[in-house]
């Protein structure tokens, strides 16, 4: 598969779009998502060039999910969220609208959790 620089979080990578940034490291950057499914969703993203998991390299899948989890605990304590649900979708079949890997961190909030 080969990767396609313009897609949006590649120009957020790159400073040519703007974002709200949770934080950034050498290997990643965690920013709001601009249309969010509950308060708080937060989106993580490698700054390696991988348009799905399969293509990340395992020495980068270990500071990517350390920074899911920094983003989970500022979830947690600043939101005072209940739980979080990580969702990863890979390949326009599976609903990929941005072919950049990321993850979705989508906190699940008690009033939303008590009405299911
Ligand atoms: P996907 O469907 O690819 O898993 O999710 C892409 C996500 O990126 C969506 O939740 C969408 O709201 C978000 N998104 C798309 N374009 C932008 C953008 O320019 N900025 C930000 N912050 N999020 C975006």
């Amino acid at each position: 598969m080969s990767y396609n620089p313009d897609n949006v979080f590649a120009k957020i990578l790159r400073g040519e779009l703007p974002c709200f940034k949770i934080y950034e490291d050498e290997h990643s950057l965690a920013f709001m998502d601009i249309m969010p499914q509950a308060a708080g969703h937060a989106l993580v993203i490698p700054k390696f060039a991988a348009e799905t998991l399969a293509e990340l390299p395992l020495q980068f899948a270990a500071p990517l999910l350390t920074t899911v989890q920094k983003v989970m605990a500022v979830q947690k304590q600043v939101l005072a969220v209940q739980g979080v649900v990580l969702m990863q979708l890979n390949g326009a079949e599976a609903g990929q609208t941005v072919p950049h890997l990321h993850f979705h961190l989508i906190p699940a909030h008690l009033s939303k959790l008590k009405a299911h």
